[in-house]
Order: C-alpha cells, then sequence, then structure tokens
C-alpha cells in the first residue's frame, strides 16, 4: 500500500512521513478514526515507507524487494493482530492469515462486518485472546529477518479481552527497532493501560470533497452524482462505494415504498417487505437503514424550513419534499430513533425478521396518529 492509494488525508500523510524523515519514529502510536476515513491502509503505507530501500520524497518506491513483499503483505518483518473467532483455543491470528491477506488487498477499507465475511463465524464475538497476546510477544522477540525494524499493526484493540494488558511491557519497553501501530475507531473501549503507552495520531472524516474527488478520478462518476453521493456518505467512503455501485437506487425503492406502506398501514405488503428485508444480508440491511436515516434527516432540514440545504437527486429530492408535508418534527425525531435503533440491533445479529417487522409496526403507530387535515395523503405518491 502506497500513500497515493489513499483517499484525502493529505496532513496525517505529511505528519507520517515528517516523523520518518526526522528519524522520529514513536515506536507505539495509536491510529484512531471513524469507519472507512482510511486508518487502516495510513498505517500500511507508513510501515512500508519505513520499510523501502529506495524511498521518495512523499512514498515509498514500489518498487525495491521490500515494497514488493508489502503489496503482498507477506514481508517477513509485517505482523498483524485483529479480532477473529477462535475455534480452538490456541488460534490466532496467523490462523487466518490467508483470510486476511485477501480482504484486506481486496478493500484496504474493510470494516467489521466485511472482515467477519470471510470467515465462519457462527455469529460468535470476534476477540484478540489471550493465545494472540502470548504469539505477539513471541513473535516480536525474534530479530527482525530483513528490514530495520518489525511492525505489527494490531487493528481493532477495542477487541482485546482484559488479557491485553499482557502486551503492557513489550508496548512500554519493545525489543530494539519495534513498531506497533495500533488501529482504532472508538477511543473509549480501549484499555486505558495501552491508550496512555501509545502515541495519537487523530485521523478524521473524509471531507466531502475528497470522496467527490475520488469518485470522479477513480470511477469516472458524474460531478453532480459525485457530489451527492459524497454528502450522503458522511464521510466514510466505504458507504460512498456502496452507493455508487447503484445500490442508492434500489435503496431509494424500497425505502419510499416501505414509508408509504406503513402510512397506509398496509399489512400484507409491509409481510412482502419484511420477507424481501430480512433476505438482504446484514451489509445491505445496514446499508438501508443508513441511507432511511438518511432521508429522514432531510426531511428534518426541509421542517426546519431550510429546504435549500437539500442536496438529493431529482426523484429523492420530491419524495423527501412531498413526505414533509404529511409529517412534523416529533414524528420526524421518532422515526429517526427507531431507524436508529434499528441499526444498532442489526449490527448485534437481531433476527432481521422480527426486527423489521417490529419497526414497521413502530413506523405505522407514529405515522398512524396523525393530527393533519383529511385529505392530505394522497400527496405521498
Ligand atoms: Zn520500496
Amino acid at each position: 500500500m502506497q500513500f497515493s492509494e489513499i483517499v484525502g488525508q493529505q496532513e496525517v500523510k505529511a505528519h507520517l512521513l515528517q516523523t520518518v524523515k526526522s528519524g522520529r519514529i514513536s515506536h507505539a502510536q495509536l491510529f484512531l478514526g471513524p469507519e472507512g476515513c482510511g486508518s487502516l491502509p495510513l498505517a500500511m503505507a507508513y510501515a512500508q515507507y519505513i520499510a523501502c530501500e529506495n524511498r521518495l520524497e512523499a512514498d515509498s518506491c514500489g518498487e525495491c524487494a521490500s515494497c514488493r513483499k508489502y503489496a503482498k503483505l507477506i514481508h517477513p518483518d509485517l505482523h498483524f493482530s485483529y479480532p477473529f473467532f477462535a475455534k480452538h483455543k490456541d488460534d490466532t491470528a496467523v490462523t487466518f492469515i490467508e483470510e486476511w491477506r485477501e480482504a484486506f488487498l481486496v478493500n484496504p477499507y474493510l470494516n467489521l462486518d466485511e472482515w467477519r465475511e470471510h470467515l465462519d463465524s457462527d455469529n460468535k464475538q470476534a476477540n484478540i485472546n489471550i493465545a494472540e497476546c502470548h504469539q505477539i510477544i513471541k513473535k516480536l522477540s525474534l530479530k527482525s529477518f530483513e528490514g530495520e525494524y518489525k511492525v505489527l499493526i494490531m487493528w481493532l484493540p477495542e477487541y482485546l479481552d482484559k488479557e491485553g494488558n499482557t502486551l503492557l511491557k513489550i508496548i512500554e519497553e519493545p525489543p530494539q527497532k519495534t513498531l506497533f501501530l495500533l488501529v482504532a475507531q472508538n477511543q473509549d473501549q480501549i484499555l486505558n493501560t495501552i491508550l496512555s503507552r501509545t502515541q495519537l495520531v487523530k485521523i478524521n472524516r473524509l471531507s466531502n470533497e475528497d470522496i467527490k474527488r475520488y469518485l470522479i478520478e477513480k470511477y469516472l462518476a458524474e460531478p453532480e452524482k459525485a457530489a451527492q453521493i459524497a454528502y450522503l456518505s458522511e464521510g466514510n467512503i466505504q458507504t460512498a462505494l456502496t452507493m455508487f455501485n447503484g445500490e442508492i437506487n434500489n435503496n431509494f425503492g424500497l425505502f419510499s415504498d416501505w414509508l408509504r406502506m406503513c402510512f397506509a398501514n398496509k399489512g400484507t405488503q409491509i409481510a412482502d417487505f419484511v420477507e424481501t428485508a430480512s433476505k438482504l444480508g446484514r451489509e445491505n440491511q445496514k446499508d438501508f437503514i443508513r441511507y432511511g436515516m438518511n432521508i429522514i434527516r432531510e426531511c428534518l432540514i426541509v421542517l426546519s424550513g431550510a429546504s435549500d440545504l437539500v442536496h438529493l437527486p431529482r426523484a429523492e429530492n420530491d419524495f423527501v419534499i412531498n413526505f414533509s408535508k404529511i409529517i412534523d418534527l416529533a414524528k420526524t425525531e421518532a422515526m429517526y430513533n427507531e431507524l436508529e435503533k434499528a441499526h444498532y440491533h442489526i449490527e448485534r445479529n437481531a433476527n432481521p425478521k422480527i426486527l423489521f417487522l417490529d419497526v414497521s409496526l413502530q413506523i405505522v403507530k407514529i405515522l398512524k396518529f396523525n393530527t393533519l387535515p383529511q385529505g392530505t395523503q394522497h400527496i405521498v405518491n
């Protein structure tokens, strides 16, 4: 992974380059940023830059023996740790290294759900177990094979068990030329003892402009469409790509139909919807709900009298404007909360049929207690 392959994040890149040029590479660093901002690819590009035999001004060369091994994640001094589902108590991250390489090489911006799909998870809780902590200590106590540095990239240290404290000593007093790069999303879920021993590299969500430019340059998106997707993706490149790949249209059809049938309280249609939605797969269900939350948020903007701020494609824009005529702020907020709850439960493996039925009924209830004058219902069509 080279810096040039990573979307935006110019400031972070400049900072990382500077640490190498000035010879001030802190041996334990925490790359902290929200999902889809590129923390993991940044850590990878940083490690590759440090190991590169022929560094350029602003990037690794991409051609030397070290870079070639880095590109395939097979450099012997590059180690990984990540949450996994142990089938045997002595399973460690290495047990799943093939799956890891494949997952990262296919999508360096992967999230935990996507990673889970590469593993045979059986809905178990992913974690970084004690066997893995011992393995890390063992690996890092060996001499480096080729490069100057041994690097351990730990993705999502939030999933370290309490036993993670086993690592404190090696993080605090690491063997010579050892580099710990922790890549996390939620600071408050990391063991404090580990947090206090790392130097923070804060990574912000991507700007709309960065995402827009990326979609235009890399995927030849129409500027107008790229701008709309960038706006809806909230700085998450993964969400942006899912939307770009056509999901946005399917979601719009499904979501607007769903609200219409809830509004009209059409039981049979709702049952069909529940059936369809429960078969989408968890990632798509989350996208669908997030998409719905965005649409409802746009309704909120319209209801607050700021229609000018809504930037949606034509059909969605019309829907939002019309739908806003039959709801009020309280209902909009209540619906947003229901969707947010649903998203939370999907993430935690709720039964999708029960979940979509329940949220449908809640939305029917919210929409039913209608204080609007009769005759306005036809507006939603
Ligand atoms: Zn190189």
